[in-house]
This record gives C-alpha cells, structure tokens and sequence, in this order.
C-alpha cells in the first residue's frame, strides 16, 4: 500500500479535491472506499499538527442534521462527511448526482485498523458499554497485533474530563468514537482541539459488532444493500428509528421537485 502514496509535498490533503454532492442540505464527499482509505493512510504519513474529522452518514444521521441546526453545523466542519447507506447512494441517483459507492463506516474502520497494524499506531476506542468495549479491545488485539488500543465506555458527558485526559495522556493516532449520533460527534467537535495529527470518526454501534455482541447482517443482505432491514428485523428497538427513513425519502423528493426551496430551513429545532 505505501508505495501508491504520493509524495507528501505535493499532496494537499486538507483541500482535498473531491466532488461535493448535497443531499437534502448536507455536503457528502463522492469518495469511493478505496479512495477514503488512502486519503487517511496519507494523512498518517503527513508532517502537520491538524486533526482529521469523518463523519459516515447514513439517511437517519442526514434527516438528523438536517432538522436540528447545531448538529448540521458541527458536521459541517468535517473535513470528510461519506455516504454510509444504500438510502445515500439511491437519493443522489435520484437527484442526479450519483455517488460512487456506499462507505460503510465499520469497513472504513477495518481498512483504518490495517492502517494502524502496519504503522504500529496508536488507536483509542470510546464507546459502548464498559463490557462492550473492553471484549471489542480484546478482539481487536488479537486481530491487529502491532496496534497499541486503550479505551473508555461511552457512557460519560461529552464535556467529561477525565475521559479527555485519559485519551490525551495516550497521544493516539486514531479515536474512533462509538456513542451513536449526534452524540459521537458531538464529542468529537468539542473535544478535537486538544489533540495533534489525530484522526476522529464516529463509528456507531461498530464496537458491537466487533465485541461479537451483535451480529452483522450476512453477505446476502449485505449484497442485496438490505443490510438496513436486517438490523430491523434483528432489533425491533430499530422500528422506530426506520420511521425517519420515509421522512428522509420525502426530503429527497422535495429537493427534486423543489430544488429552490433551501432545505435548511426546515430545522425544527432552534438551537
Ligand atoms: N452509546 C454510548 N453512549 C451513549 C449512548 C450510546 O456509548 O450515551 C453506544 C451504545 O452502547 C452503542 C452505540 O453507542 O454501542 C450506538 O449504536 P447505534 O446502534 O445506535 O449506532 P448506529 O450504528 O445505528 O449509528
């Protein structure tokens, strides 16, 4: 893989040259997998002291932002904002813009921990339950052996403390950051500062699914982009939560046929 990387001198890696597709107001990167992962693994290799922030959206985070204001402004100061869901891909297709290829967020993170493996870095995790996320370390210990993990549960205030200073004292590479949104990146909007050629993602319910807690879907409905419906039928807890996803889809139509409207004055929330 190192050797694909251009050279650093060159390689503008904050003003990064990819497409922006709007998708009811929120700014996606049109960046393939692929192309994600090796903007990150340059990153690794880049002398600065400026943080990376990725969001991974998905239509409940999009419909999210684009009704509650402070959220929709903290995301917009993402350096990376990628399309995690088949609902993300579908809607650009049908404004018009397509987009290259859903990001899942939890691959995004593997690609990142092969990353980390072969650069022996630092990675912490934050989040999950205090069981969730130790059996999540163990895991991954065993899976990328030269990387150096510490973590913390997720259930503290977002402006804790001791939280702060345990990861600062660790000095990582990487903090995923597994609080489910908004508040995964709200932790990550006020705390980044404090930190040095970091890279920040919110990664969801991913320490779950590592921690062997739940299961992701199988490759069937993960090829047949039905991954969404499996986390329903698994989790019933998830119905109400899919309830956003006709609202999302009416936003979409909105944007089509009433392209002037300004999608974000719809937040419903003044905040
Ligand atoms: N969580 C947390 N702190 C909180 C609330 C939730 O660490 O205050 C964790 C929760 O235990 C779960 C994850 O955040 O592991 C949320 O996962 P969810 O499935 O909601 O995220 P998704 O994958 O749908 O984005």
């Amino acid at each position: 893989m190192t050797e694909m990387i251009p050279s650093l001198s060159t390689y503008d890696w904050k003003n990064h040259k990819s497409e922006n597709v709007s998708i009811i107001g929120i700014p996606f990167n049109n960046v393939s997998k692929k192309e994600m992962t090796d903007h990150i693994h340059k990153f690794v290799n880049a002398s600065t002291k400026e943080n990376l922030f990725i969001v991974t959206a998905n239509p409940e985070i999009a419909y999210y932002a684009h009704t509650h204001e402070s959220y929709y402004n903290k995301i917009k100061t993402a350096d990376f904002i990628v399309p995690d869901g088949i609902g993300i891909i579908k809607a650009a297709k049908y404004l018009k813009q397509p987009m290259k290829e859903r990001v899942p967020g939890i691959e995004l993170m593997e690609n990142m921990l092969s990353i980390a493996d072969e650069h022996e870095l630092r990675v912490f995790l934050l989040g999950a339950s205090k069981e969730t996320v130790k059996e999540c370390k163990r895991k991954l210990r065993h899976t990328y052996p030269n990387v150096d993990f510490k973590s913390k549960h997720g259930y503290k205030d977002v402006h804790d403390y001791k939280t702060l200073q345990k990861i600062k004292k660790f000095d990582p590479d990487f903090v995923f950051v597994a609080m489910g949104c908004p508040k995964q990146e709200d932790f990550i909007f006020y705390n980044q500062h404090h930190f040095e050629h970091t890279v920040f993602m919110g990664v969801g319910g991913s320490f779950d699914v590592f921690s062997g807690n739940v299961k992701r879907a199988p490759k069937l409905f993960i090829n047949l982009n039905l991954e969404w419906l499996y986390r329903i039928l698994t989790d019933f807890k998830r119905l109400k939560r899919a309830l956003i996803i006709p609202m999302f889809l009416m936003k979409v139509f909105q944007q089509k046929h009433t392209p002037e409207l300004n999608p974000h004055a719809h937040f419903k929330e003044k905040e």
